[in-house]
């Protein structure tokens, strides 16, 4: 080694000498000893390996005091007590963006989960027999009422749902699947690998644009275990095409004596020609048909918290419940208070779209998405912003989180050019916020779509360009 390095190792400051000044700073009232004293000879020792693997300069000459280690380790813990988990504004226009969390909860759902979180309660306790209860029991009733079926079970969210399902139902035997319903839905699911993970054996039929009922009827054998049809929910396959229909489906299952599971992915429990949108099946039309077992998400289009919802005949689900798997797979009260909360605002359909926040957004007439793109300007006008130009425009929103792909939903955009800041530079500030502000960026301007954004979240707006301009 040489001279320069030896002399450099040698003015490390000691451990001791680090956590001195940082007892001066009050340190252990943020963390305890154990984690001051590791923190510290981790940065020391990061100080070390730099010294050792790279060529010694000026500046690292300048790090080695032991102020300047303590101050590295006083920024380090107070990075850990902040919360890196945070609320955002969503402006991108993207109803469900799956990076975003998703569907935000109404205020009952929330208020629900602060009174079941912040005492015991009766998540597994039948308080008129005064024994052991059931934790599904508390949603059974309602999902039930709403859906038509007969039994319902929550896992952790859809994916478990289609898991739990096919290991149970199929597990070492096939699973007839259409070779155009082979879906990948963002972030590792695809149903081929939840298939294998499953131990149910994939058996495709048809092609990719056309499959018939009898393709499904000539699969069947001795080995099959299930009939599944998946929802097609993030793409769509248009021109020379054919699909088995699920009565026809359920009719077959029937015949055969084999279970039909539909994967539904968004779990849509109004009717959104209603409102305005493409149809989108109900849970309640395919539990109609007949079939055993339909799955659906809780924070797609249903707007509540994650969840896998699983509803069908009480034979089947007595079987799946029991199964093993479904301890490891299930939901805990939070998720369970939400639900419920949420659930209850389909009672009435037109109070659920608008209580729930993602129905809204997906509804809410462009005029009105017009007017707050409007007030937004003007508050912003009032900031006086001098570098700031605005303007309205007109484009699309879309549904995201695997639904309604096709819709293409009609928005307002706020456009926000700054004369001495680049579009993307411009955006990563918004980004940094103390509430992030999520945008788009086309060429040289941001764009919020107002679809997404509330009122109530002007404010983060305003302080979000204050700062960061
Ligand atoms: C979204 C989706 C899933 C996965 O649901 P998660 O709730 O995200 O786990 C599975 N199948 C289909 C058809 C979907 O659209």
């Amino acid at each position: 080694m040489d001279e320069k390095r030896k002399i450099l190792l040698k003015s490390l400051p000691k451990i001791d000498e680090v956590i001195l000044l940082l007892e001066k700073k009050d340190i252990y009232s943020r963390a305890s000893r154990e984690i001051v004293k590791e923190m510290s000879q981790k940065v020391v020792q990061k100080l070390r390996d730099e010294i050792v693997n790279s060529s010694p300069t000026e500046k690292m000459k300048s790090n080695l005091d032991a102020a300047n280690v303590a101050q590295t380790v006083e920024k380090l813990i107070k990075d850990l007590q902040s919360c890196r988990l945070q609320r955002l504004v969503n402006a991108t226009g993207v109803i469900l963006h799956t990076n975003l969390g998703r569907a935000p909860l109404s205020p009952e759902a929330l208020q629900r989960i602060l009174e079941v979180g912040s005492g015991y309660s009766n998540l597994e306790f039948d308080l008129i027999r005064g024994e052991r209860g059931n934790r599904y029991d508390h949603v059974r009733d309602i999902i039930c009422t709403l859906t038509g079926a007969e039994d319902a079970l929550i896992v952790n969210n859809n994916a478990a749902a289609v898991l739990l399902v096919l290991n149970t139902l199929a597990e070492g035997k096939e699973a007839i699947v259409s070779r155009g319903e082979l879906i990948e839905i963002g972030g590792e699911f695809r149903i081929p690998e939840v298939m294998q993970k499953s131990a149910a054996i994939l058996r495709e039929v048809g092609t990719t644009n056309r499959t018939r009922l009898s393709d499904y009827e000539k699969a069947v054998c001795a080995a099959t275990g299930l009939i599944l049809k998946v929802h097609t929910s993030n793409y769509r396959i248009i021109g020379f095409t054919e699909e088995a229909d699920i009565v026809a489906l359920t009719a077959l299952g029937k015949k055969k004596g084999i279970p039909v599971v539909d994967d539904l992915g968004s779990g849509c429990l109004l009717d959104l020609e209603k409102y305005g949108l493409q149809h989108e099946p109900t849970v309640r039309e395919v539990v109609a048909t007949g079939i055993d077992v339909v799955t659906f998400s809780g924070d797609k289009l249903l707007g509540g918290p994650q969840a896998g919802i699983i509803v069908g005949k009480k034979n089947i689900l007595e079987l799946i419940k029991r199964n093993p798997l479904n301890r490891a797979l299930r939901i805990d009260k939070f998720t369970l208070a939400a639900l419920e909360a949420t659930l209850i605002h389909y009672l009435n359909p037109d109070q659920a779209v608008s209580a729930l926040r993602p129905l809204k957004s997906l509804t809410e007439p462009v005029t009105d998405v017009k007017k707050r793109a409007s007030k937004l300007i003007s508050i912003l006008r009032k900031e006086k912003f001098t570098s700031l130009e605005y303007s309205l425009n007109n484009s699309f929103s879309s549904a995201g989180g695997g639904s309604l792909p096709l819709e293409k939903i009609p928005t307002v955009l706020v456009g926000v050019k700054n004369k001495n800041l680049s579009a993307n530079r411009l955006e990563a500030r918004l980004r940094q916020a103390a509430v992030p502000i999520i945008v788009r960026v086309d060429k040289d301007e941001i764009l919020l779509d107002l679809r997404t954004v509330t009122e109530d979240e002007f404010g983060f707006i305003i302080e979000g360009f204050r700062k960061c301009l």
